[in-house]
């Protein structure tokens, strides 16, 4: 394998040791102070420490306080290290919560006031419009596909409600896909962040709308997926089991490359828009405090069972239709599709068990959907079975 090039929707440098190509990019853009924005695991790892002794002649600072589900204060706590290092880039190194902290400390190294006020559904929302420092992207999961999209989830400390920036400046200047920095993730998360890149693709592809470019991407990434998740999974169980040479298996690598592709591809398709199963999702994870992949895995098959049950069934169909067959399922049943998005979150041995029960009535979900008159009581009963295997293991009785 060795590293290709290309220039959609941003620059992208992907294959193994790709990363070791960032120290000549900053160069070339005349950067000399980066700061990395990582989280705590990837921090505690060798990884890093290799991560920074490829950056001859750059003077990197690193930030690392972020975990669990991004909120305010750690892009606060960010961007006075961003100041304190006197930093003119930022690299983004993680999964999906350090790229988007990262993205949000880009923003407020130039723009004034609280970062929630840059969110779009603020009363008084602040605009972008400052240049904001050089900001490239190294994806650590094959997930969010934050690395190629351009907004970036922050929630508020207190209160846990995400809110979302959005602008075309958030976009890397360049990514560099490396399935090196991916070979080592545990089963749990290769499956949870597998099944976001699945809900990404999934709802991009059946959110109305006409994108046929985005549509089509949907359409090869869901094959990528169906081709790649599962292994990765099964390599990160046999490796977890002991089987460390199995983290310099080519087949593996090969694996998590496209895994990588598929993350970028769900990222790029769901420009076009997402749909119930994110709604829901970001609910469950903030009554429940799960993690965003996971949550989406725990709503996927229960939001395709609602779409077919819901919508206008022949038109419906046909979409499911193109995806089972990307899938290579022999039926074109979506009750097909359903139990096979199961199976694929079920496989990372995922906890599903919260620490916390929430009160489903007090949970703020209304607010990430425009729900259709008629459709509300469908939607509640699917996000209580949900939540109720969530919290409890089994849906309710
Ligand atoms: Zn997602």
């Amino acid at each position: 394998m060795t590293i290709s090039r290309f220039s959609f929707p941003t620059t992208i440098h992907f294959g193994p040791g790709a990363r070791k190509l960032v120290a000549d990019h900053l160069h070339g853009q005349a950067v000399k102070r980066p700061l990395i924005v990582t989280d705590r695991g990837i921090a505690a790892l060798p990884l890093l420490k290799a991560f920074v002794a490829d950056l001859p002649g750059l003077d990197a600072g690193i930030y690392s306080e972020i975990w669990g589900n991004p909120v305010k204060s750690q892009v606060d706590n960010g961007v006075a290290a961003y100041r304190a290092h006197r930093a003119d880039a930022v690299i983004g190194l993680g999964g999906g919560a350090a790229l988007d902290v990262a993205k949000a400390i880009a923003v407020m190294a130039t723009h004034p006031g609280d970062v929630l006020e840059y969110a779009w559904d603020h009363p008084q929302v602040r605009p972008i419009d400052q240049p904001i420092p050089h900001f490239i992207a190294l994806p650590t999961t094959a997930g969010t596909g934050s690395e190629v999209g351009r907004s970036s989830v922050v929630s508020d400390d207190a209160t846990h409600v995400k809110k979302i920036i959005f602008s075309p400046v958030l976009l890397a200047k360049c990514v560099f896909a490396d399935p090196e920095l991916t070979v080592d993730l545990p089963p749990a998360i290769t499956a949870a962040t597998g099944m976001d890149a699945l809900t990404h693709l999934v709802e991009a592809y059946l959110s109305k709308g006409f994108q046929p470019l985005c549509d089509g991407i949907a359409l090869q990434g869901l094959r990528l997926l169906a081709d790649n998740l599962e292994p990765c999974v099964n390599f990160a169980r046999r490796i977890a089991a002991g089987e460390t040479a199995l983290l310099n298996d080519e087949e593996h690598r090969e694996a998590r490359g496209m895994m990588l592709n598929a993350a970028m591809m769900g990222g790029v398709a769901f420009q076009k828009g997402l749909g119930v199963t994110h709604s829901l999702a970001h609910a469950l994870s903030t009554v429940c405090d799960l993690h965003h992949g996971l949550a989406n895995g725990i709503m996927i098959p229960y939001a395709m069972g609602f779409n077919h049950d819901n919508t206008r069934r022949e038109a419906v169909a046909a979409y499911f239709a193109a995806m089972a067959n990307e899938w290579e399922m022999l039926r074109f049943e979506p009750a097909d599709f359903v139990a096979q998005g199961d199976r694929v979150a079920v496989l990372g041995d995922c906890a599903w068990k919260s620490k916390r029960t929430g009160q489903i009535a007090e949970s703020p979900f209304a607010q990430f959907f425009t729900f259709r008159e008629g459709r509300i009581a469908a939607i509640v009963e699917m996000f209580d079975t949900a939540t109720a295997v969530a919290v409890h293991g089994r849906p309710a009785a």
